[in-house]
């Protein structure tokens, strides 16, 4: 597999080890995020220790105007993406009552706007080649809501219906849509939880441990691939069989 991917959030975490397994696939890389720049070097590093180009790209993707402007600092750089893998991501905890509208516009803004942003900034250019892969990070608890966490629910539920409508909408442009559903990884985003909730949430997980970063790469590698041309509209499970 050749040609550009654009990894959102991939400075660490589930979006570090996507870059870093499509690079293993052969494929050039745009690593992104916002602030991490130590954390998108490395991985432009781990990337180009493969053999393909890299660079590293920095924008907030809750804001349109600095995605378009991501659009073209990459269509200069490298070229235009016909892999676009939606992993930028924040998450919120607390009663739904406690939210603040605040807090409802930071996570919506990164985990549904930023995806919706991404999607229409780079779907033209894999229409006009007739071939697209996009892939959404969503969550098991956009499948299946979790308790205290009403807004990161209802946000990533927002992208598994926005890649079902995408799948229809370009299939006949040749390109496929597919969200991936990852259980608990270990990631810094669970870092606020204790010894014990970790312990906890692996108890729950019928596979018996916590998943690796690497486990949902190997997902969206597939999903990006020529050969799961025929998978499109999808949400694909990558939770240890926890849903
Ligand atoms: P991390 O917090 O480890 O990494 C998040 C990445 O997203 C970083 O590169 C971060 O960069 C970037 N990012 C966050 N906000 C923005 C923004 N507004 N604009 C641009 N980049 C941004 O998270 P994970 O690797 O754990 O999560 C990756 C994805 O997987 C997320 O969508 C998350 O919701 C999803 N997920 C994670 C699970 C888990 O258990 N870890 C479970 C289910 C889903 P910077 O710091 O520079 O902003």
């Amino acid at each position: 597999m050749a040609g550009l991917a654009l990894v959102t959030g991939s400075s660490r975490g589930i979006g570090a080890a996507i870059a870093v397994s499509l690079a293993q696939e052969g494929v050039d890389v745009a690593v992104h995020c916002r602030t991490d720049r130590e954390g998108a070097e490395e991985t432009v590093r781990r990337c180009r220790a493969l053999g393909v180009r890299a660079q590293a790209f920095f924008c907030d993707v809750s804001d349109s105007a600095q995605v378009e402007r991501l659009r073209g600092e990459i269509h200069s750089a490298l070229g235009d993406p016909l892999v676009l893998v939606n992993n930028a991501g924040v998450d919120a905890f607390g009663l739904l009552t406690d939210t603040t509208d605040a807090e409802w516009r930071r996570v919506m803004g990164t985990d549904l706007d930023g995806v919706f942003y991404c999607c229409r900034a780079f779907i033209p250019a894999m229409v006009r080649e007739k071939w697209g892969r996009i892939v959404n990070i969503t969550s098991m608890w956009g499948v299946a809501g979790a308790s205290c966490e009403a807004v990161y629910s209802a946000a990533k539920a927002g992208v598994i219906g926005l890649t079902k409508a995408l799948a229809r909408e370009l299939g006949p442009s040749g390109i496929t849509a597919n969200a991936v559903a990852p259980g608990v990884i270990r990631t810094e985003m669970n870092a606020r939880h204790s010894a014990e909730t970790m312990a906890a949430l692996c108890e729950e997980t019928p596979v018996g441990r916590l998943g690796e970063p690497e486990d949902v790469a190997a997902a969206v590698s597939f999903l990006a691939s020529e050969r799961a041309g025929f998978v499109t509209g999808q949400v694909l499970g990558a939770d240890g069989g926890y849903i």
